[in-house]
């Protein structure tokens, strides 16, 4: 950051020196120039009206104003404009000056002007020449620095302002970055001081985002923490089962009646083992989704019936009545997603249900939302667990859970998926009296 504003305002300085320079130069010189062709023309008509170059005898080898009058140079131009004389070179050496634009204009008009370069580099002849009342013409020139020769004299002063500027700027950049960074830097120290107000204005929407990602972060990190701990106690414990039973059957000390018992507890505990391992492979893999999902047009009742049917085994073991009703429900969705969904929904149904209990599945299309309703009259979740049923490994009644194969997993997904697919879950339950969950799409 410092050295972009560094960058920046050593540009912005140094544009605004060479503009500074080039505007005033050229000004400048406008009025510079204009100066010399006044001068020139005072020297010509005061030559002129002297009427020195008008006496009839005069001898041009007489005239000598060289020593006189170094800078300016004095040529007098017969009517044919041949050069009579030239106080700078010999006039028989210079050619005929009736081509020169300044005489010309003389001739015709009385007095004529140009501007040309001079031999000398970065200069630039000014001639000014005026017609005699013999006809002859009389022309003085003077040199004078060109615009790019005053810019090159001024270049050494312009070098020395931009050093300075630069200078002045570096310190300028550090004094204005550190300005400009404390607060924002006491501002990042309070992130998690929420009466803490950012310095500027500007900053508020920056503050805020900070300190929602910061707090999101650290909630993140904290369920992260919970999850692992979780997850070690949760394969903890069959494992240990499983360890204890092997250990029993290793002595070869139980009857043939208990070692069927063990080895059943064994194989129990193995598929608990299976199942969370499953379901926390299944909550990672949402995790990990971000919109790479195929999504397609489902019928969610066509979705629902086969999910029914395919519990409804597991329901008549349970003694547990399951149907469903509805009309077709077009939702945009992952099929295997959906199907989880469904599942586990029925799946708790029927396994916080009582004996002779009644799940109703139901798809409708209620207030432009497709609905996915599972109904039961089971066991009900008390309001206080309602909130925190969606949470990981949060079981209401722990023994029931597991003792019904339950992995305190399930309603995680539920919630997960209903996230994926923009969709909102609604849970209404009363204690004793049943539970109905509805998935509005
Ligand atoms: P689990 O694998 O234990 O069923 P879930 O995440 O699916 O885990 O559910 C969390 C807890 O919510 C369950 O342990 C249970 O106590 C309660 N619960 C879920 N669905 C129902 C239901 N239909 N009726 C009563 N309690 C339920």
């Amino acid at each position: 950051m410092k050295s972009q504003i560094n960058k920046r305002l050593v540009g912005i300085a140094i544009l605004a020196v060479l503009a500074t320079v080039a505007g005033t130069t050229i000004i400048y010189y406008g009025l510079f120039q204009k100066r010399v062709r006044a001068d020139l023309s005072v020297s010509a008509k005061l030559l002129r009206d002297t009427h020195y170059f008008e006496s009839v005898n005069i001898d041009i080898y007489d005239i000598d104003l060289s020593t006189d009058i170094e800078e300016l140079r004095v040529t007098w131009i017969a009517e044919d404009g041949t050069v009579l004389y030239d106080n700078d070179a010999s006039a028989e050496s210079l050619t005929n000056h009736n081509d020169r634009p300044e005489i010309q204009e003389a001739f015709t008009d009385g007095v004529g002007e140009a501007i040309r370069k001079s031999d000398t580099m970065n200069k630039n002849t000014f001639y000014y020449a005026v017609l005699l009342d013999n006809g002859t013409v009389l022309r003085v020139a003077t040199d004078a620095q060109n615009l790019w020769a005053v810019f090159v004299s001024v270049a050494p002063i312009i070098t020395l302002i931009i050093l300075i500027i630069i200078s002045m700027c570096v310190v300028i950049s550090h004094l204005l970055t550190k300005q400009l960074l404390k607060p924002i830097e006491v501002m990042v120290s309070n992130l998690e001081n929420a009466d803490y107000e950012s310095p500027y204005k500007e900053l508020d929407p920056l503050s805020e985002m900070l300190r929602t990602q910061h707090t999101d972060i650290l909630a993140a990190a904290k369920a992260r923490q919970d999850f692992t701990a979780n997850v070690s106690h949760e394969l903890k414990t069959p494992l240990t089962a499983i360890s204890g039973y092997a250990e029993l059957l290793e002595g070869g000390m139980v009857g043939e009646e208990k070692q069927k018992h063990f080895h059943q507890e064994i194989r129990k505990n193995a598929d608990r083992l299976i199942a969370l391992i499953n379901d926390i492979i299944k909550l990672s893999e949402l995790d990990r989704v971000n919109g790479e999902l195929a999504f397609e047009k489902i019928d969610l009742y066509d979705l629902a019936a086969e999910c029914v049917n395919d519990l409804s085994v597991s329901a008549k073991v349970k003694e547990i009545y399951i149907a469903i009703e509805g009309e077709k429900g077009i939702v945009n969705g992952n099929r295997d997603l959906l199907r989880e969904l469904i599942e586990n929904l029925i799946q708790n149904a029927i396994r916080y249900n009582n004996p002779g209990g009644k799940v109703l599945v139901s798809v409708n299309i209620m207030d432009n939302y497709t609905c996915l309703i599972v109904k039961d009259n089971g066991i009900g979740i008390p309001a206080a667990d309602q909130q925190r049923v969606f949470e990981r490994f949060y079981r209401v009644d722990k023994s029931r859970s597991k003792a019904t194969g339950g992995t305190g997993l399930g309603l995680a997904i539920v919630k997960h998926i209903v996230e994926i697919h923009d969709a909102r879950i609604e849970l209404d339950s009363a204690p004793g009296v049943g539970t109905t969950i509805t998935v509005k799409f």
